[in-house]
């Protein structure tokens, strides 16, 4: 990004220019990749066209002023619908855009339109969209993962040059793998929410998406910081990029928990996984193993609290204050028809079973037993962080699967095996992608750190990627 911050500042391109040349690229490769839902022709030349405005009076808002930028549709923004992907929410529009929105618009980025998701962001292929499948552009056959896939099939297509996504358990960096791109799971309470349509509250971040770490760490300054509108928002949230640092990973521990290296893994994914490890260790890095030991029952107790939580959030669609109604004789049946209609089959099998297990019979068995477990998980991290500073694993068990592959839910939520962890812990995870598989498909790493610790993740992820480069990855 800082290359076309140097041409706008200099003159050789306008954002105007810029603007046009992603429309242009997204009129021609979306009807393949379909990954948005709504794309803001008009509106983002004007976004431009002020820029530039800005620029000739020597004003731009910041070094990135001009440089657009596409958005998951669970984010909410003034202008532009934000159906979540859902048809109960398909004429909405939000009255206020949502803080990342006023944050990056802070910053003079023009906003090209919204990414497409599995519904209220629930999945991890976003084949459960109520519109349509997006598809993976290394291989339109396959999914671009989810659920926030249409953020990360439009940064890998080139339809424009960073994005926003959610992540709850895994939706940013499980799809960022999937298409080569980078991404980043913010430290909980770093970015504000106020304005992210809520899946499960204890667990939701907003976060980037880009080609490289750098513009990921540049995007993450830009969202990150306090909002008094978000209760879980913390004081120094704050983020500013950190300055270029050492050429080597001296002195890092690096934490390899073999936990996420067992059953289930493709053995492509492994290996290259091991092999930048090694790069890393050529780096100056200290490799450890390390064990997580609540890790395996990590998926269960996200499946748990995301349905728990997620059966209260969504309880707010009842044909009344948001979105669609379906109009019956009375009440009850307009709540009951407007639900039934509205809502698609992963949502609806989680609400039931977010129901179930708050139910005053089952919740002790099942929603206070899960809390329970994310402490023990919890506590496994900063065990983990008292002996190591940056602990790695695979972001997904495999490379990108085929659409229509995954019929069984159980089979679908396992693609989150590695990511949920960071979510229930609170802490920041980036991925990166680190090979290919034989199919030529992007094979990604993940890194985890402590609360607040991105710099050291972006430190390591920039490093990783340089020598990446260099042995031709
Ligand atoms: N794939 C996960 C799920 O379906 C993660 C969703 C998310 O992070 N929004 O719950």
């Amino acid at each position: 990004m800082k290359g076309l911050a140097q041409k706008l500042r200099t003159g050789q391109v306008t954002s105007v220019q810029l603007v046009q040349h992603y429309l242009d690229k997204i009129q021609a490769d979306d009807p393949k990749v379909q990954a948005f839902l709504y794309v803001d022709w008009e509106g983002a030349l004007a976004a431009a066209r002020a820029s530039d405005e800005r620029r000739k009076l020597g004003k731009p808002l910041s070094p990135w002023d001009g440089i657009p930028i596409a958005v998951k549709d669970n984010i909410c923004t003034v202008g532009m619908p934000t159906t979540c992907a859902s048809r109960l929410l398909e004429d909405y529009y939000s009255p206020f855009d949502a803080a990342v929105i006023e944050r990056i618009k802070r910053a003079g980025l023009p906003v090209l339109g919204k990414t497409n998701l599995d519904e209220f962001a629930m999945g991890s292929s976003t084949e459960y969209s109520a519109y349509h499948i997006t598809h993976n552009p290394y291989d339109l056959s396959r999914v671009p993962g989810g659920s926030s896939g249409g953020s990360a099939a439009a940064v890998a297509a080139g339809l424009c040059p960073w994005a926003l996504g959610s992540d709850t358990g895994g939706s940013i960096r499980q799809p960022a793998a999937f298409c080569g791109v980078v991404g980043l799971k913010p430290t909980y309470g770093r970015v504000s929410r106020w304005g992210l349509v809520a899946l499960a509250s204890s667990l939701d971040q907003i976060g980037p998406m880009g080609r490289t770490v750098e513009d990921v760490e540049i995007l993450f300054s830009l969202i990150a910081g306090y909002d008094g509108r978000d209760s879980t928002s913390l004081p120094d949230a704050a983020y500013h990029c950190s300055a270029s640092g050492p050429d080597t990973l001296a002195g890092l521990r690096l934490g390899v928990p073999e936990e996420f290296f067992g059953n289930g893994l493709c053995p492509e994914v492994a290996a290259s996984v091991r092999r930048a490890i090694t790069l890393m260790e050529s780096l100056g890095a200290q490799v450890q193993p390390i064990s997580l030991p609540h890790s395996a029952y990590a998926i269960d107790t996200y499946l748990t609290l995301v349905t728990a939580e997620a059966s209260s959030n969504l309880a707010r669609y009842d044909g009344v204050r948001y979105g669609k109604r379906v109009e019956a004789d009375d009440a009850w049946d307009m709540f009951r028809k407007t639900r039934t209609k509205g809502f698609g089959p992963e949502v609806k099998r989680r609400i039931m079973l977010g129901t179930y297990v708050l139910t005053a019979s089952h919740h002790e068995a099942y929603y206070e037993q899960a809390r329970r477990v994310r402490s023990l998980i919890t506590q496994d991290l900063e065990d983990a962080f008292a002996a190591v500073d940056v602990v790695v694993t695979p972001t997904t068990p495999t490379t990108a699967f085929r659409i229509g592959e995954k019929q069984d839910p159980l089979q679908m939520y396992l693609s989150d095996s590695y990511t949920a962890t960071a979510n229930l812990a609170g802490i920041p995870a980036l991925t990166l992608p680190c090979g290919f598989d034989s199919r030529g498909l992007p094979i990604g790493i993940q890194l985890l750190a402590d609360h607040f610790r991105e710099d050291l993740l972006f430190r390591t992820g920039r490093l990783l990627e340089r020598i990446l480069g260099e042995v031709g990855e």
